[in-house]
């Protein structure tokens, strides 16, 4: 049967195929695209241990983008799962001390976006065919440090379309910057903003939602998308690792066939653990899902009260990829938690925009509870955490994985819950050495990439080679706007 889509906030339903959808990115009235019935798999979960990374990417994607042929589906897998990972399993399990983690951070930018970046490009390009579209696609993409790079990355040279990425200049790390700055390809333009993520974000959306510039755009041959996890194809990827990390366990007898699990994830946008939520109405055993924050922790607060209040300062932390007021996902899930009413959740989102707020009813919020479990970490938590992890076993840890770590921690030291909990690991340490660094009592970081060699000869972990080829790598951007130009850049640059 053929999934289609619909937006989280259309009462009428309209739908298009995953193709269509994957090529909008964005709904045209601001709503995300979701499937209009929500397909079922043809797995069955003691076939997990057998199967491959890209094996299970095909049976879990199939039924999302059924209007795909299988040559198509597959030919897009096995292009973005293949060396361009440093592991073979894709998305390995790790056990140490006691603690589970799913490792996301083996592929080129060591951060969990490439798992679903790698393989956007490919669905992206396949999807313009099987439309027929002539159109040049420009992808716009808001990023927190990660995802721009993964992007460009992903889409570095990719016929047929140009890349844009905006990131809040006073945001991110200085691995990150380094990484986007030196990015190479002729389709890419990276822009440093003087705003924060969420001012990015709240740009670019208006961007795709300027009709006026998109039917001026369309005229000069251009159509935008995402590669923000408002995308599906961004998104629907992410589904794939929480079923790889169930087989794993299995394999290793940590768990028997179809005991509950639970996964705590480090969350920003939502995206993550969203993935994790539709892998739980897929038929994964998930008992709950540990929504971990940092100090920004709207969500930690929405989850505990139905309240959503983003009129708070926005903080930057330690662990820069989750420095987000706006949870743009967390939409979908309003859309199941409401048992699909698109009026109700576009009534919400509206409130959110207008008055900064929004509070669900009693019914919704129980549905929440039901599945998810919520806490944050300070910026002093997630560096404890860090040396903890170390201490007991060695193994070092990023201050994302860290803040999803320190929940796990005190969620088992305080609920009676004795499921296996796996913590969600979004990145290598090598992309956050300053913070890891002071964690460990290292005194004398400086920020710079120094502090990756000096990380190197303190956890002895091998150094990715994308990393190495940093120190060489020359600076090709470096252009800064105010958020406010953002509109005119995009014009300027394409028109
Ligand atoms: C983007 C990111 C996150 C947050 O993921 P969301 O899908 O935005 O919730 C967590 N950790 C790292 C390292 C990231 O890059």
């Amino acid at each position: 049967m053929a999934t289609l889509y619909r937006s989280t906030r259309d009462a009428s339903a309209h739908s298009i195929s995953s193709s269509q959808a994957v090529l909008q990115g964005i709904s045209p009235d601001g709503g995300l695209f979701v499937p209009v019935d929500f397909p079922k798999l043809d797995l069955d979960l003691s076939q997990l241990p057998s199967l491959s990374y890209q094996g299970l990417a095909y049976k879990i994607l199939q039924p999302f983008f059924s209007d795909f042929t299988e040559d198509e589906l597959r030919s897009c897998i096995n292009s973005a799962y293949g060396s361009n990972f440093t592991s073979e399993e894709i998305t390995p399990v790790s056990y140490h001390a006691g603690n589970i983690y799913l490792e996301l951070f083996h592929g080129p930018t060591i951060a969990f976006k490439d798992v679903a970046l790698q393989l956007l490009p490919y669905l992206l390009i396949t999807s313009a065919k099987k439309n027929n579209s002539n159109l040049k696609n420009v992808i716009l993409t808001a990023t927190s440090g990660d995802t721009g790079k993964a992007a460009m990355a992903g889409f570095a040279d990719v016929e047929n379309t140009q890349i844009i990425v905006f990131y809040p200049k006073y945001g991110v790390s200085p691995i990150q910057e380094k990484q986007m700055l030196t990015q190479t390809g002729k389709n890419v333009y990276v822009v440093g903003i003087t705003g924060n993520f969420d001012n990015a974000q709240t740009n670019v959306k208006q961007i795709f939602n300027n009709s006026t510039l998109t039917d001026e755009l369309l005229k000069s041959g251009y159509q935008f998308s995402s590669a923000n996890s408002i995308n599906i194809g961004r998104l629907l990827p992410q589904i794939v690792y929480y079923f790889y990390a169930y087989g794993r366990l299995l394999a290793d007898n940590k768990i028997k066939l179809g005991d509950n699990v639970n996964f705590s994830v480090p969350t920003g946008n939502f995206g993550d653990i969203l993935a994790g939520f539709f892998a739980k109405k897929l038929g994964l055993p998930i008992n709950k899902l540990l929504c971990a924050s940092n100090e920004n922790n709207v969500l930690t607060e929405f989850f505990k009260t139905g309240t959503y209040n983003k009129k708070r300062d926005f903080k930057v932390t330690n662990s820069p990829s989750m420095d987000i007021l706006v949870s743009s996902n967390l939409e979908r899930l309003l859309f199941y938690a409401t048992n699909g009413n698109a009026a109700l959740v576009a009534e919400w989102m509206n409130q959110l925009e207008k008055e900064g707020e929004y509070t669900v009813d009693p019914d919704t919020l129980k549905f929440l509870q039901t599945h998810f479990y919520a806490s944050s970490a300070s910026q002093t938590d997630t560096k404890n955490e860090i040396k903890q992890v170390f201490t007991e076993s060695n193994y070092a840890i990023d201050p994302h994985t860290a803040v999803a770590s320190f929940v796990t921690r005190e969620y088992k030291e305080s609920t009676a819950d004795s499921c296996p909990t796996v913590t969600v690991s979004t990145a290598s340490p090598y992309k956050f050495p300053q913070t890891v660094l002071a964690a460990l009592g290292v005194d004398n970081a400086t920020g710079d990439l120094d502090d990756v060699q000096k990380l190197v000869d303190l956890i002895k972990l091998p150094l990715p080679k994308t990393v190495a080829n940093l120190f060489e790598a020359k600076q090709l951007h470096d252009t800064v706007i105010e958020p406010d130009e953002m509109e005119n850049y995009v014009k300027e640059l394409l028109i």
